[in-house]
């Protein structure tokens, strides 16, 4: 993460009937189509602030490959791009892979914040604490 360096985070709604003539574009098979359907809904580009095409990763389950599903307006397109070579192999660093695609516009993951997924990390320490039980629980 690197202050002030954000995600481009541009939303787009892919809905079941969007999906379908993309994937029989793709020719893609029943294991691709499943991880798709299932990804299904709002995209977000996971990008670094850009020009260009936005970006989101919907299934991964080729080695060394990734399905990316690209938006501008119209039309959507669903991409097989090679992945990211590089990781984050500063000695401060976390020594992650990027988990974006070979070449991608901006910065690899660990360089650029992603404001929502901070929250989340934030106030995710509170939901996961046990219910006390003995302060509301009538029995
Ligand atoms: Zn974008
Ligand atoms: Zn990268």
């Amino acid at each position: 993460m690197t202050l002030g360096r954000y995600v481009c985070a541009a939303r787009y709604f892919l809905g079941f009937s969007g999906l379908n003539p993309l994937l029989k574009d793709l020719a893609a098979n029943y294991f691709t189509s499943q991880a798709v359907r299932a990804a299904a809904g709002w995209m977000q580009c996971t990008l670094e602030t850009h020009g260009g095409p936005h970006a989101e990763m919907l299934c991964d389950n080729r080695p060394g490959v990734a399905l990316w599903v690209r938006w501008t307006d119209h039309p959507t397109e669903l991409v097989w791009l090679r992945d990211c070579p590089v990781a984050d192999t500063d000695p401060s660093g976390t020594g992650d892979a990027c988990s974006l695609f070979v070449e991608h516009p901006g910065g690899h993951t660990w360089e650029i914040t992603d404001p929502e997924l901070e929250l989340i990390r934030a106030v995710e320490p509170t939901l996961t604490k046990p219910y006390d039980k003995g302060s509301s629980d009538p029995s």
